[in-house]
């Protein structure tokens, strides 16, 4: 599906939910998607994308960047702390912030480099064992704990358990971050998108919608 096609039905879902146009921002996730898939979006205007691993986005951003312009790349995969400085460098926002390890190396690099990348932090809505993020009961003292670093979250981030149904987990992020105060909300892929605007999402992160399904090098 086109990406003006994911643009028309994203903005037939803010209206639905009576929310500005404009409201949500559209992230196209482009890990593993041959270059030739990444440059065509690019070519038909879109500036926001997601990545999963340090080391791909490494390869290619800078080069794209210095070809197409300004571009923001967001981190959406799960970040190892030895990466935190390449990753603060590189992009423009982390979406997977779920430890306190974590959270003080970003608090030693912002400190050390004068600004940091907009922060997210995953919550493991579904409490699954083998999914990254804060379980929803630690949520609250892991906020306090980044406070206490000064390091500013700017929103909540989840990936609902695969086959269930993603609005009950749209839900509860929308209301663990009212609750902190927190306003970026960082939900939605390609097959829930829509619910995930109608609870309240200001990021959707869609990547086979957009550039069709990835095929991993095996
Ligand atoms: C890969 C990925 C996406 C995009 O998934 P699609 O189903 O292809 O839209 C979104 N969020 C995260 C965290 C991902 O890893």
């Amino acid at each position: 599906m086109a990406l003006s096609d994911i643009s028309t039905r994203i903005a037939a879902a803010e209206r639905a939910a009576g929310r500005n146009a404009g409201a949500v921002r559209l992230i196209a996730v482009s890990k593993v998607q041959p270059l030739e898939r990444v440059e065509a979006v690019l070519e038909g205007g879109h500036r926001l994308f997601g990545e999963n691993y340090v080391q791909e986005a490494a390869g290619k951003w800078p080069d794209l960047r210095a070809r197409f312009g300004a571009v923001a790349v967001h981190m959406i995969g799960p970040l190892q702390t030895n990466k935190a400085k390449v990753a603060v460098e590189l992009f423009d926002a982390i979406h997977t912030v779920d430890r306190p390890s974590l959270a003080e190396k970003l608090a030693r690099l912002a400190q050390d480099r004068g600004r940091c990348p907009e922060l997210f932090v995953q919550v493991n809505t579904g409490a699954e064992p083998q999914k990254a993020g804060v379980l929803p009961d630690d949520l609250d003292a892991f906020l306090a704990t980044c406070r206490g670093m000064d390091l500013p979250v700017q929103g909540l981030m989840c990936i609902p358990p695969e086959g269930e149904d993603s609005a009950p987990h749209f839900a509860m992020l929308a209301g663990m971050a009212a609750r902190n105060g927190i306003s970026g909300l960082s939900m939605g892929m390609s097959g829930d998108f829509e619910a995930a605007i109608a609870a309240g999402a200001t990021h959707v992160r869609v990547g086979s919608a957009i550039f069709g399904a990835r095929t991993y090098a095996s």
